[in-house]
Formats: C-alpha cells, structure tokens, sequence
C-alpha cells in the first residue's frame, strides 16, 4: 500500500498558505518584527502564536518518546480528526468505517464532509468483528476508525485483532488514544514505524486535565504529518492554549499523580456501583468512566437529574440498551454519587 495514492488529488496538488511566522523562523533575540502587521505594543498575546507549536510539541516528544517530525497539534483531537478526513476523503466518493457503539464524532465530520458511514457493530464482549471488518471494506474505504479504550464501552481492544486490521485494511487506520494514559495497554505511537498507513490520535482534554484549551494531538509517519499539515490553518493552536499547555507538560508529575488518583477512585466506585440493586452489570474500564447497565436507563438518568448529579445516558447506542456512563470524579464527587444512587433505589 502507498500512502500517496490514498491522498486527495486536490490536497496533493495543495500549495500551502505560507504565514508571516513560516517564513522567518531565525532567531527571534533582539529583531524587530514588522512582517505580520500586529499591533506592536506588548500584552502578552499582541503576537501570532507559533503556527508549528516547537516548544510544546518538544515537551511532548519527551514525555511519549517520540520524535517532533512526527507530531501535528490541532484544536481538539476534533480538529485533529476532521483534517484526516479532509487529506484523505473525497466527498460523495469515499467512505469511512467506524465500529459502533463508539465516539459519536467520527460520523459527525463523515457526515459534514459529504463521506459514506460503513459500521461494523462491535461483539458482545465491545471487541471489533475482525473478518466482518475486512469483509465490508472496498476500495473507497479511506479511514477505519478504532478508539482503544473505547468511548463510551470503556474496555481497550485486543493488541492482535487491532494489529491485523492496521497489516489488512487498504486505507488509513485511525486510532484514537484519547484514554490511553488511563490504560495497561501500550500505546500504538511506540509501533508507528512499522505502519505507514497508522495514525495515532491523543489528546490534552482527559488525563492531563486541559479540556478547556483545546489540544489534540496526532501522530503519524512523516509523510502523513507533512499532508497534514500542507491543510492546516497556519494558526490552529492559539497563543493561550501553547502557555497554558507548557505549563501544564513541564509538571506531569502531577498529571501522573492526578491519573492514579483516578484509577483508585474508579476501583471505589466500581465496588460501590456493584451494591446497588438497580445495577445489573459493570463492564471493565480501561478508562476514567464507567459504563452499566441497569433496569431503566432513562427514568434512573432523570432521577439523578433532579438530585443535581449529570451522567450520560448511552441508551441509544448499539449494544448498549439501558447503559449509563458514569465519569470517575473526585473522591467526594463519587460519595454524593453513591449516596444518592442509594436513595433513588
Ligand atoms: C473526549 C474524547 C476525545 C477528545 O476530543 P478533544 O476534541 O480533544 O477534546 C476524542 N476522542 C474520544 C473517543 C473522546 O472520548
């Protein structure tokens, strides 16, 4: 497979917008800038920020061991996604695969982008269909979308059925890590060598706690990163989420500290969840959320409603009838959750 033939012609053909800041990047110790004509008068954020983002994508090369030029910041892992589609779909031509009950926003963007939606159900156990996979891809099939752990389930897939997808499936296959820092699992950035057709998405919104800046972050070989970024705004990580990202990277002993408190409380209220009478079932959690099922999910989501407490009812999903996902919050979050759990029953 080349990766090349699976580009948009128009992307390939793509000159890119070629920004004030792309085109002097020397030292910037004592010049004086007057090429992108901004307000000279300093207030922190008079400036454009970074279009290429070096020092937080250095930072984040450190911490998951992995080179700079394989790395593409967007606005979100949203934004992330929805540049993968525009590199590599042909709106009313190409279509994509996603394997529901997974994130809602892979069919989102296939549907704004004018891109046919191929689902493949996932097994009793939430593990993907592997032949069924392959069997319903064609030629047109540019992505394959495996979130591992996987929203709103919560459970990881198996290293071997996600690996012989990425050896079999023709087009690009995305998976989207955006729960891997709570998981045992290794992420797939340490085997992206061996795959020219992976693209490993993460994100700043979960473990490390910044939801509020928008950070996605993707990985990929070289000659992906470089197709992203040809269609990228030149600005799509402002100057305030690059600081506050900075920040935040240069103490991830805290992020750390942060995720284990996390996995201990989830462990608590796992307990806690299996007490309760209305709850048939508890399905494991490689994530920072939990998903059960119990007798009435609506009626018991509108009853946590009126008590104050917010959760997602899931219902709706594929394999997921009366399922409701709990998100793991702090340690005196979870008592009020337990407690009012207990009084609703
Ligand atoms: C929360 C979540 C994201 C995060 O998206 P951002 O735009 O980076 O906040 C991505 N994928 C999945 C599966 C998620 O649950």
């Amino acid at each position: 497979m080349n990766v090349q033939d699976l580009i948009r012609p128009t992307v390939k053909a793509l000159k890119p917008y070629s920004s004030a800041r792309d085109e002097y990047q020397g030292n910037s110790d004592n010049m004086v800038f007057l090429d992108a004509n901004e307000n000279p008068f300093e207030n922190g954020v008079n400036r454009y920020p970074d279009p290429q983002q070096r020092t937080v994508k250095s930072l984040l090369s450190k911490i998951k061991g992995i080179s700079q030029q394989n790395i593409l910041l967007g606005n979100g892992s949203d934004e992330v996604l929805d540049l993968i589609y525009r590199a590599f779909c042909e709106p009313n031509q190409d279509n994509i695969i996603t394997l529901p009950p997974t994130y809602g926003m892979y069919s989102v963007l296939a549907n704004i982008n004018a891109i046919l939606i191929k689902c493949v159900q996932l097994d009793e156990n939430f593990q993907p269909k592997v032949e069924n996979i392959l069997e319903i891809a064609d030629s047109n099939s540019k992505l394959l979308f495996i979130c591992s752990p996987n929203n709103p389930t919560g459970n990881s897939f198996e290293t071997k059925s996600i690996e012989r997808l990425i050896q079999e499936f023709k087009g690009i296959v995305v998976i989207d890590e955006a729960y891997i820092d709570f998981s045992n699992e290794d992420s797939w950035i340490i085997r992206l060598n061996e795959f020219p057709n992976l693209i490993v998405t993460q994100t700043l919104s979960k473990a490390y706690g910044m939801a509020g800046i928008r950070l996605g972050i993707c990985y990929a070989s070289e000659e992906i990163i470089s197709v992203l970024n040809r269609i990228k705004p030149p600005y799509n990580v402002n100057e305030l989420t690059q600081q506050k990202a900075i920040l935040q990277l240069e103490q991830n002993k805290i992020t750390k500290q942060q995720v284990q408190a996390i996995l201990n409380e989830r462990d608590v209220l796992v307990d806690k969840l299996s007490e309760i009478g209305f709850i048939s079932k508890i399905y494991p959690s490689d994530a920072n959320f939990i998903l059960a099922k119990v007798d009435n999910a609506t009626m018991r989501y509108n009853q946590l409603i009126e008590k104050g407490i917010v959760i997602r009812n899931r219902t709706t999903q594929p394999g997921c009838e009366n399922c409701l996902r709990f998100t793991v919050g702090t340690p005196e979050e979870n008592i009020i959750l337990i407690n009012t759990l207990k009084t609703i029953q």
